[in-house]
């Protein structure tokens, strides 16, 4: 079984970033990039099922400026066998890199592919639904468990309060959620390693696929800014002050 897995690069969770002073975006000039912590989810899935004997091959992709070459090295030294870097000068929105992994589902036929359920930079959580609605596939979004078994998945799925089973006949889309699993973490010898496995550059050309962007971003602004809180002396003061002054009684 080949699963497919969808790395991006995204600015790292431990960055604070700030917003650009003409408010046309976010500033990431010579900010730390890493892969989507979902992704890693995703990644660590595949090749848990691969070593498990359940999956025979994990071919990762990520779509975006050549420096998304890095992201894909860590997703070899994380244990998948193959890379295919689709290059994009520019960004690329949902809808473009959902069919451009539609075009891969089809050249590849994964019997699983596997997203993070969002990327941390944009918060879309579109593209896995996107591409599940392109390619005809059954898709499990928040995938919180997942167990291939007789041609199909069974996947826990996370929702409020609780856990939500389906089964879905392969192929299929599953986004991955936090709980999922805990992601390994890189070694050097397996850094070395990666450098050797098979690295693929296609653009979005050679897919049939057009990137132009649709969407036009009008502002990005900072959240509003705290004001400092106020100590009381007593149960008495709060109280009349949550009434008159916050009124939320
Ligand atoms: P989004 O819909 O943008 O929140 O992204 C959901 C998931 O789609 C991510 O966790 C990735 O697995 C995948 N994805 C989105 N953009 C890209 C990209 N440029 N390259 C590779 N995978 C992507």
């Amino acid at each position: 079984m080949k699963i497919l897995v969808s790395v991006k690069r995204v600015v790292d969770f431990n960055i604070k970033v700030h917003v650009k002073s003409d408010g046309t975006g976010v500033d990431i000039a010579n900010v730390k990039m890493s892969m989507n912590p979902f992704d890693e989810i995703a990644v660590e899935e595949a090749v848990r099922l691969k070593e498990a004997g359940v999956a025979t091959e994990v071919v990762v992709v990520s779509v975006g400026v050549a420096q998304a070459q890095e992201t894909l090295r860590t997703a070899l030294a994380l244990g998948a066998d193959r890379a295919i870097l689709v290059e994009s000068h520019h960004g690329v929105e949902p809808l473009a890199v959902a069919k451009i992994l539609k075009a891969l589902v089809d050249k590849e036929q994964p019997q699983l592919v596997m997203l993070g359920k969002q990327a941390i930079d944009g918060d879309s959580n579109q593209t896995g639904q996107m591409l599940a609605a392109l390619a005809g596939l059954p898709q499990a979004t928040f995938a919180c468990k997942v167990m291939i078994a007789d041609g199909k998945a069974i996947v826990a799925r996370e929702v409020d309060g609780g856990a939500q089973t389906l089964s879905l006949k392969l192929p299929a889309v599953v986004t991955t959620d936090l709980r999922l699993n805990e992601p390994r973490h890189v070694t050097l010898p397996n850094i070395m390693k990666a450098k050797k496995k098979p690295f693929e550059t296609l653009k979005p050309e050679d897919l049939g696929v057009d990137v132009t962007p649709r969407l036009k971003t009008l502002k990005v602004a900072e959240p509003p800014k705290r004001v400092a809180g106020i100590k009381v002396a007593d149960v008495k003061t709060l109280v009349d002050k949550l009434t008159t002054e916050a009124k939320v009684f």
